[in-house]
């Protein structure tokens, strides 16, 4: 690994997470920001959103220049993790996520909000119009496009009844009866055993 000279800043506080690439559009090199956050504030369609971490999300951004002519990549890794509802019963469920940070950076001074711009080519550039480059609305965005729809607390989630709301992982209803819950591993009993086990609980006359 080449010994660098960049310039390291760490973030512990959870202001907005910024890389300063003032350097670098100066002159060519490299630059890495890394620190923790628990939450981001981001905008979406004109409105100011915040996403919530559980626990203190670590990233790291490296910005290369990869031109003379304001055009970066900018690599790294945000590992937020975040808190969802069970699909079927409503509880909060941690959801960790592992994101690879990989995207075209353009310098445009006339940029007022950092943003996602597509080109011609069909590529994704981050374009910014500050040296100081506010990474919360990047980070944010990637965050919701890679996080997934629904998640289960367990995979054998029985779910809520659809009567009374009884959370049926810690018991069951006087609807029990009428909604009945199968089992999971009844169906795999009953999928390995013979075709006539159903009928093990009839009350067949002895010849
Ligand atoms: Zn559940
Ligand atoms: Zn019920």
């Amino acid at each position: 690994m080449p010994p660098t000279t960049a310039p390291y800043h760490t973030e512990m506080t959870d202001s907005a997470p910024t890389i300063n690439l003032s350097s670098l559009l100066r002159s060519l090199g490299d630059t890495s920001v890394s620190g923790e956050l628990t939450s981001l504030r981001y905008e979406q369609g004109g409105e100011q959103h915040t996403l919530e971490f559980t626990e203190p999300a670590p990233y790291k951004v490296e910005v290369h220049t990869i031109g003379g002519d304001g055009e970066f990549w900018l690599s790294g890794r945000f590992r937020p993790t975040l808190q969802m509802e069970c699909a079927r019963c409503l509880r909060p469920v941690s959801v960790p996520l592992d994101l690879e940070l990989g995207t075209l950076l353009r310098y445009d001074p006339a940029t007022v909000t950092p943003h996602l711009e597509e080109t011609e080519e069909g590529e994704e550039h981050l374009v910014f119009g500050l040296p100081s480059l506010d990474l919360s609305d990047f980070l944010a965005e990637t965050t919701i496009v890679e996080a997934p729809l629904s998640v289960l607390h367990d995979p054998d989630c029985k779910g809520l009844c659809q009567v009374c709301g009884q959370d049926l992982n810690e018991g069951t209803c006087e609807h029990a009866a009428r909604v009945p819950v199968v089992e999971p591993d009844q169906i795999t009993l009953e999928r390995e055993e013979s075709p006539f086990a159903a009928l093990r609980g009839l009350d067949l006359p002895d010849n």
